[in-house]
């Protein structure tokens, strides 16, 4: 064995397949064992009574740096990232997107020294832009986001121009997350509203409808099956819709289904009195207790595969700065995600294996950075997570480091506590502050010839 760095004695260790009490030791950034075995080591930290998960892997985070500055950069929210307990991130922004090598190469100069954790960055899918598909996809974007209908300033793809993004990437094993909801029936919706003059906070559910999000699901799924790509259908808010992707996934659609706490926890109604402050699209749909019960269930079968924040942030001011209709949309998240499934695992809707699998190992596979990152297995990044699972608190707004400043969680009282967070062996974030320089790296995305080298013994 080398050299170890760093051993975490007498852990509880939490993988998707199980729980066990081990010692984990680190040897140049990476896992050397866990297990029994306790080599000698430069420093070691007594884990007794502590969970020890994998670093969360949340592949759906906006941190509008380069772009929208004034909403957060890469030094907050990375820092708000690694405190939750989330060591990778997938990044992408709707305000300067990536959509050519060059905005990726300049982007990744940008960002050298900005990041607390390790990132992938997307690119954005444009109509008509196929072509920059495959270059793009060798030059190491982790997915191409696809939006179904122009929102945040981003083209809108139709049936046809789907088709096309699809088989591009299927051409060169690409992936895609897919924002769906049919621009038809926003558009007609949103033409109806305005024309009766409403700018009450309901619009938005009339807005964004359930039939505009199975219509877009629907569609897209099957285009993804037809063209033989591989793509996660994004942010998934209610049964219905991801019966539709499970539909899909049975006549071997190669697809992930990604949701995330706002549509487990927040209710439909929270629009009428919180109004800009819960605007996010698709919006919450549940409206009672059973339906948040019915979301945990398909969490736990693995129907829904994986948890992102979307976060997406803007701070009070800027949503109280204008209407229903012209704030932004989107919620922070990266702060409180991480918290909110292990309060779940502690009342009992999930185990904390499947914290483990939804928040780490399922989006490390959806996007091949698995078994590198989202595993404690040996070889993988030595990025971990201390929780201790007693504690009681409450979230609060004051406690955010996204530049937000603000959670819909505020008041919120949750089980569980992450302690202390690993980058690759060195603590990035002690009891809830990140600590240390900015030294998260730029990993490549599966298709450049440097990503994620698979010398890892993996499982199937
Ligand atoms: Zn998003």
């Amino acid at each position: 064995m080398p050299d170890v760095d760093l051993v975490i004695r007498d852990a509880t260790v939490v993988s998707p397949d199980g729980t066990r009490r081990a010692h984990v030791a680190v040897a140049g950034g990476v896992i050397v064992s866990v297990g029994p075995e306790r080599p000698p080591a430069t420093e070691t930290v007594d884990a007794a009574g502590l969970l020890l998960l994998p670093g969360g892997v949340d592949t759906h985070v906006h941190l509008m740096d380069p772009g929208s500055t004034e909403r957060e950069d890469f030094p907050t929210g990375t820092a708000a990232a690694a405190a939750a307990g989330v060591t990778t991130i997938v990044e992408h922004s709707h305000g300067q997107p990536v959509r050519t090598v060059a905005d990726l190469e300049a982007k990744i100069d940008y960002l050298r020294g900005r990041s607390h954790v390790d990132f992938g960055l997307a690119a954005h899918a444009w109509p008509g832009k196929a072509d920059a598909v495959a270059p793009l996809w060798a030059a190491g974007v982790a997915f191409f986001k696809v939006f179904t209908c122009t929102t945040h300033g981003v083209a809108g793809h139709d049936a046809a121009a789907l088709r096309t993004h699809l088989q591009s990437t299927a051409r060169v094993g690409g992936v895609s997350l897919m924002h769906c909801e049919d621009e038809s029936l926003t558009a007609a919706a949103e033409e109806v509203l305005r024309s009766q003059g409403r700018d009450d906070n309901g619009i938005l559910l009339d807005w964004r409808d359930r039939d505009a999000e199975l219509v877009a699901t629907a569609v897209a799924t099957l285009l993804v099956r037809r063209a033989a790509a591989r793509a996660t259908i994004a942010h998934v808010s209610n049964p219905e819709a991801a019966e539709y992707v499970t539909g899909e996934r049975r006549r071997g659609a190669q697809l992930a289904v990604e949701s995330c706490p706002q549509y487990f926890l927040l209710r439909e109604d929270d629009v009428h009195e919180h109004g800009p402050l819960r605007k996010f699209t698709p919006p919450a749909r549940a409206r009672i207790d059973d339906d948040e019960h019915q979301m945990w269930r398909l969490l736990r079968a693995g129907t829904l595969t994986h948890i992102s924040s979307d976060h997406a942030p803007s701070t009070l001011e800027q949503k109280r700065a204008g209407d229903i209709w012209n704030v932004h949309f989107g919620l922070p998240g990266l702060d409180s995600t991480f918290a909110l499934l292990l309060d779940a695992a502690a009342r009992g809707h999930l185990s904390y294996s499947d914290v483990a699998r939804v928040y780490a190992e399922a989006p490390a596979r959806a996007y091949g950075m698995w078994p590198r990152k989202g595993s404690l297995l040996p070889g993988a990044d030595a990025d971990i997570v201390l929780v201790d699972p007693t504690v009681r608190r409450t979230l609060r707004n004051d406690d955010v480091l996204s530049k937000a400043g603000w959670t819909p969680y505020d008041g919120r009282a949750v089980t569980g506590k992450v302690v202390r967070t690993y980058l690759r062996g060195e603590c990035v974030a002690v009891d809830g502050a990140a600590v240390g320089d900015h030294d998260g790296r730029f990993r490549p995305g599966a298709g450049a010839s440097s990503a994620y080298p698979s010398t890892l013994t993996a499982r199937p």
